[in-house]
């Protein structure tokens, strides 16, 4: 899913400070946490990755009722882009990826398509 893959990509350019490489987050975060949100890795790595982000961190990303959701805690720049993802994911059909025109369609689970691909799901039925 585009949108999501580029609001988790904005999303860690703002958590971290500019004028650090891309790379030297990437091995913080991996000492840090070990690429798990559940777990601490190297402690010493969790507390600069904590002075760094401002304790920023994203900790899921799931979709609920047709509804895109990062869980986290966020600054106020962060809530925006994702609130603009949300958005742009409910006007999109998650099935052919048009946008505009699209519904919540309930069929077993929730989802949001456009017209046609929610008569080719209610056809399969
Ligand atoms: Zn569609």
């Amino acid at each position: 899913m585009p949108i999501v893959t580029k609001a988790v990509a904005d999303i860690e350019k703002h958590m971290w400070p500019q004028w650090l490489p891309w790379y030297v987050c990437n091995l913080i975060h991996w000492l840090a946490t070990g690429n798990s949100v559940v777990r601490i890795k190297y402690r010493w790595a969790f507390n600069l990755r904590q002075r760094l982000t401002k304790g920023q961190m994203i900790t899921d990303i799931k979709e609920k009722y047709a509804t895109l959701r990062i869980y986290g805690s966020f600054c106020s720049e962060i809530d925006e882009i994702i609130k603009q993802a949300v958005r742009a994911c409910n006007e999109t059909c998650q099935e052919c990826g048009c946008k505009g025109a699209v519904d919540r369609v309930y069929a077993g689970w929730v989802y949001n398509l456009c017209a046609r691909c929610s008569r080719k799901i209610s056809d399969d039925e």
